[in-house]
């Protein structure tokens, strides 16, 4: 009863148009052990039909009968695993991994059935001491003779232990000292299963097989010892290899091998890997600096601008109310490029209104309820006076006016910030948030905090503008003071309206005059003011807050309002319509009331900042002020500004912009490695043809194939991915020495590690996204094709 059986097999290529009947209705019966021996001229169809019992190649027609079963519904799994265990293939030109050792090549075979790797060890070691190579083991292919490494192929074909041992010439390459050395090995394999080997040498044949088989043009033409056909074959029913039985090979598997074969190849390798780490290095960066620019802005937003104060003031203001919406386009009737020569007049200010926000009782009333309702968002509401104040100024036994408002127009957009060149502002209450912003320069000084305080805030050179000494009375010979000339000093001194005004006869009012002021000075009545420090902005501090000046305490706008408002010349003019300083008659009402805020008559506020306790809470204030607004008229919303949102948006703007620009380009240079690494996969592709035929022939399923030219990819990414985060690490050490250089800002770029390996896993997938072609091309090579390329 036979081990193997063929029944009829038929086998053609097809080359062209033609099919060239290569093995014709062959029938042949193998014995459990025997020794045969197939003779043929080339070209007589041997090789096929090793191939074919190898399962390397499938039959036309007829029957492979293994063990009695028939394989004429075998899957791919099954002849996988049929190659793996049953069969051993020793080739011609022995076909070895050249960047794989000796001892691994041996043990190839027994990584994809999924032995331990001691045990695969200790049987290859084993199975190379039988062929007498154990000294041997750790060397490449290439360090053997022809004979050795014939050798080596004998011992992975006998270390899985498999029933059939198919050799295609195997002394082919071989003298004939060496070939006797091999044929010996394979006449002693031959005593416990069965060798089937194909050869040209008459002499060998004869010498060292049991059995002889000739062949000619797809043909039997003798057989020495052939076999009483059996008419029965057993068990026509298919198996199917059950799932234990197949075979696998582990990532493990596949990433050493590709690793070993990349290490073969180490300078195209590097070369590749920084290639491609090129573009990692561009998102590197450019995540690094955004990331550290936007982290710079929320500190600065937090620390500072978040303190900044919601601004509500009643000067007029420009505001566009469907700035929300999309800009209008189409522009009224008007129509792009016409054909007509006709010029048109239009309103530039059309899409802009005037605004000023009248701050009804009803509005006051809303924020002081807001003052209770979100008190934790609310760190303080302080109010604008429109009231005048009369102060005067002594210096060198000479008092001088000194002039709190300014005729300049109001910054746009930065009301409530006290205006150009007034040197006069009050200081919002929150201390923390002055401290913040501001250092005290000078012994001994400190903010003011009683109303009858002031400090002077000086800029980042230690300036103040010729305007302030000129209001002050400071002659302008003297061109240096010491801020020991202003803490503690008492220069300044606010002069009641009711020695301030001198009613006149006819009932009209009349400001004191120049000559008086030393009078006034120095008469009782009235505050002396005391300077009690001088601040200058903190070096990182990037908006300064006060213009430089004096700043005072709200406690002393307090004591200047109700100070005004029982004034003689606040109570007249409000009986009178006519104006008591100049004696005209008010023009309207709203001249009137503006005469009335001034003198103190009207205590209504002229602005409203609002400090919010953090950068969440300004949106909580901003959302409760829309409240407000809601179903108002346009001219009876209130409308306000927050100058640290302007800054912010400004700055977040640019760097997303930047950013946008910059995430363009190294995408680009993504894009370029990832097809050059796809390309470079190909090629190895290529290069590793025999591999793939040699890991299919010992039982590698295509799904195997893909899986090392895939480990290959993820290798590759892997370094690209790590070289370039490496890269960028280091890149950023200049980077930020330069900024630091420029801006002063030190360790802007800063790239954090999660980002810095999803970058890398980055890099993996996408390497292993461009080798997903040549890995499929690679799987979907036919094993006896890539066995034949050189
Ligand atoms: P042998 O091993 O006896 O020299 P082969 O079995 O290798 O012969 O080849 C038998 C014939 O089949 C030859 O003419 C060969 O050209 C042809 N042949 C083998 N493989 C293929 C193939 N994959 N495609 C086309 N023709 C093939
Ligand atoms: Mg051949």
């Amino acid at each position: 009863m036979g081990k193997l059986k063929l029944v009829a097999i038929d086998k053609s290529y097809r080359t062209g148009n033609q099919y060239l009947n290569v093995l014709k209705k062959i029938s042949l019966e193998f014995r459990e052990s025997e020794f045969v021996s197939i003779l043929g001229p080339s070209g007589s169809g041997k090789t096929t039909l090793l191939n074919l019992i190898g399962g390397l190649d499938q039959y036309d027609s007829g029957d492979l009968v293994i063990n009695g079963y028939s394989t004429k519904h075998f899957g791919n799994k099954d002849w996988d695993a049929y190659r793996n265990r049953s069969i051993g293939f020793v080739f011609q030109n022995y076909n070895l991994i050249g960047h794989q050792s000796v001892l691994q090549n041996v043990e190839i075979a027994m990584t994809l059935s999924g032995v331990s790797s001691a045990e695969r060890k200790q049987r290859a070691t084993k199975a190379l001491e039988e062929v007498g190579l154990k000294d041997h083991i750790q060397k490449k292919p290439n360090q053997l003779s022809g004979g050795q490494m014939q050798r080596v192929a004998i011992a992975r074909a006998l270390v899985n232990n498999p029933d059939i041992i198919l050799a295609d010439e195997p002394t082919g390459a071989l003298d004939s000292k060496t070939s006797t050395q091999v044929m010996k090995i394979l006449q002693e394999v031959a005593k416990t299963r069965l060798v089937i080997m194909v050869t040209h040498n008459e002499d060998i044949a004869e010498e060292y097989s049991t059995r002889i088989i000739r062949f000619l043009d797809g043909e039997i033409q003798s057989d020495s010892n052939p076999i009483e056909t059996t008419d029965s074959v057993k068990a026509e029913k298919p198996i199917k290899a059950k799932k234990k039985n197949r075979t696998s090979m582990s990532l493990f598997t596949a990433l050493s091998l590709s690793f070993k074969n990349l290490l073969t190849k180490k300078g195209r390798t590097i070369l590749t890997a920084f290639a491609g780490s090129i573009g990692i290095i561009g998102v590197a960066l450019v995540l690094a600096l955004s990331n550290g620019l936007s982290g710079q802005l929320d500190v600065m937003q937090t620390d500072t601008l978040a303190n900044f104060p919601i601004m509500i003031d009643t000067g007029e203001q420009f505001v566009n109310f469907d700035e929300m919406g999309p800009p209008d386009q189409n522009n009224g009737d008007f129509e792009e490029y016409p054909d007509d020569t006709v010029i048109y007049r239009y309103d530039n200010m059309e899409n802009f209104s005037t605004h000023t926000n009248v701050l009804t009782d009803d509005f006051l009333d809303y924020v002081d309820q807001m003052e209770t309702e979100i008190a934790d968002a609310i760190d303080n509401v302080s109010y604008t006076r429109g009231v005048e104040i009369n102060l005067l100024a002594q210096h060198d036994d000479q008092v001088v006016k000194f002039q709190t408002t300014s005729d300049a127009m109001m910054m746009p957009g930065m009301p409530g910030m006290g205006g150009q060149g007034t040197h006069w502002q009050e200081m919002p209450s929150d201390e923390d948030f002055i401290l913040e912003m501001y250092d005290f320069i000078g012994e001994g000084s400190r903010l003011p905090a009683a109303d009858n305080e002031v400090a002077i805030v000086i800029d980042r050179y230690n300036r103040i503008s010729t305007e302030f000494f000129d209001k002050l009375g400071f002659d302008e010979a003297e061109e240096s003071y010491d801020v020991t000339d202003f803490i503690g000093e008492t220069m300044l001194k606010v002069i009641p309206n009711d020695s301030y005004y001198t009613e006149e006869e006819n009932g009209f009012f009349s400001p004191a005059n120049p000559s008086a002021y030393q009078d006034l000075f120095e008469q009782e009545e009235g505050k002396e003011l005391v300077i009690t420090g001088v601040l200058r902005e903190k070096e990182d501090v990037t908006t300064a807050y006060f213009e430089e000046g004096f700043i005072y305490t709200a406690a002393l706008t307090d004591y200047i309002v109700a100070n005004a408002q029982d004034s003689e010349i606040a109570q007249a003019q409000e009986e009178s319509d006519l104006d008591l300083l100049s004696n005209v008659p008010f023009q309207n009402d709203a001249m009137k009331e503006q005469a009335l805020i001034r003198l103190g008559a009207i205590t209504t506020p002229t602005g409203i900042n609002i400090y919010p306790t953090s950068f969440a809470a300004k949106d909580e204030i901003k959302a409760e002020l829309d409240n407000y607004n809601e179903g108002l008229a346009e001219e009876d919303q209130i409308v306000y500004n927050d100058l640290a949102e302007i800054l912010g948006d400004i700055m977040t703007d640019m760097i997303n912009t930047v950013t946008y620009v910059l995430v363009g380009f190294a995408a680009i240079s993504l894009i370029v490695s990832t097809i050059m690494i796809g390309i470079i996969t190909y090629v190895s592709v290529i290069e590793r043809t025999k591999e793939i035929g040699i890991l299919r022939s010992v039982g590698a399923r295509k799904k195997d194939i893909s899986r090392v030219f895939n480990a290959e990819t993820l290798i590759v990414g892997f370094v690209a991915g790590s070289l370039g985060i490496a890269l960028s690490y280091l890149l950023i050490i200049p980077i930020n020495n330069l900024i630091e250089i420029l801006t002063d800002i030190p360790n802007v770029a800063s790239l954090a590690i999660i980002p810095a390996v999803i970058l890398i896993a980055g890099s993996m997938i996408l390497t292993l996204i461009a080798g997903l072609i040549p890995a499929r091309m690679a799987a979907k090579k036919d094993p006896v094709v890539a066995l034949r390329t050189e």
